[in-house]
């Protein structure tokens, strides 16, 4: 696309007329010239020139005068405001423009305003702790061990002895361990295997990007003799249609393996009773058996333990046989409760 070149605008710094076409060189308010404060912007409206007026800009930008500051078009060679040669003048209106913003930047900031900094909020971290030391505080007290004194109401033992007994059992395995004797072999299913059955043909949409004509951009690039010249350039625009795909997807099925499994007979030790012995006086003894050719004694167990009332509560604990031994029914005891637990009992750990 050509070129086109658009009227911009600039405002008189001196009387604040605003809107003034650029090609208008002098305020038409109060007489002012483009100067060094001008500066060229855009109007929403955009004013194309003629073509035979557009060939005469942006040719370059306008030259600023040294002695009156006035901005002379590049193809005078003498300032329109005071008649000085253009030789004698160094920067134009980029150049110009490229020092007041130096200057801009160099100038010391603006004292600070003492109401803008903000400072982040602490109310909410505030609550937060608050509800963590409330929840901590509730742990607290439902851990921390107090001290009670209770009595011993009740003592009780209970013991017991596994008798087990030299056995012939019936197992089955896929292999036969030592000493077993086989009678009877079966073929079982071990694992299955996925094997490819076969495919299967099935649909799927399937994105594409599909050239959908030219998208035009513009922009605006300043002359600096107070027009602006109009870029345009196109890019490609896509959109994304959906089509139809069909693939191949494997099916796949369970197929047994199967192997031998072994039927077979063999000796073990199986726990075939327990006896038990309990009571809740101060003679604990373990309970009487006797054992066929065939039996042995197995896992045996013994507990001891004592109910303990404090105030309301009633507390379980259980004790070493030797310790134990120690309490009688209607003694008084410390004991250290912490959630819902004795944890000590006349200052020793449990
Ligand atoms: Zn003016
Ligand atoms: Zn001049």
């Amino acid at each position: 696309m050509a070129k086109r070149i658009v009227e911009g605008l600039w405002d008189c710094p001196y009387c604040g007329t605003r809107a003034i076409g650029g090609l208008t060189k002098t305020c038409p308010c109060c007489g002012h010239p483009q100067d060094t404060d001008t500066r060229f912007y855009m109007g929403n409206k955009k004013h194309y020139l003629e073509a035979d007026l557009a060939a005469e800009y942006g040719q370059g930008p306008d030259w600023v005068c040294p002695y009156c500051n006035s901005l002379n078009r590049i193809r005078y060679k003498y300032c329109s405001g005071c008649g000085a040669p253009k030789e004698s003048a160094s920067d134009d209106y980029f150049s110009n423009e490229e020092k007041a913003q130096k200057k801009k930047m160099a100038a010391p900031p603006a004292e600070r305003s003492p109401v803008t900094e903000r400072k982040p909020s602490r109310k909410k971290p505030v609550l937060i702790l608050a509800v963590i030391l409330a929840l901590l505080a509730v742990v607290l007290f439902a851990f921390w061990p107090r001290n009670y004194t209770a009595e011993v109401r009740t003592r009780a033992w209970a013991r017991s002895i596994d008798i087990e007994a030299w056995v012939t059992v019936q197992e089955s395995d896929w292999s036969v361990p030592d000493g077993g004797r086989t009678y009877e072999r079966r073929r079982e299913i071990h694992h299955y295997v996925q094997v490819l059955d076969h495919y299967e043909t099935r649909t799927r949409q399937v994105a594409k990007q599909v050239y959908d004509g030219e998208e035009t951009h513009t922009s605006y690039s300043n002359n600096g003799d107070g027009t602006f010249t109009e870029n345009t350039y196109s890019t490609p625009r896509y959109r994304t249609e959906y089509e139809t795909e069909t693939y191949k997807e494997p099916v796949y099925r369970s197929e047994p393996v199967y192997e031998t499994k072994y039927y077979y007979e063999i000796e073990r030790w199986v726990t075939d009773r327990t006896e038990k012995s309990s009571g809740a006086d101060n003679e604990p003894y373990w309970p009487e058996y006797t054992l066929a050719d065939n039996e042995r004694t197995g896992y045996t167990g013994e507990v001891y333990n004592m109910a303990l009332l404090a105030g309301e509560n009633r507390y379980t604990v259980y004790l070493p046989l030797e310790w134990w031994e120690t309490f009688r029914a209607g003694d008084q005891v410390e004991i250290t409760v912490s959630a819902g637990k004795v944890t000590k009992l006349n200052g020793r750990e449990l």
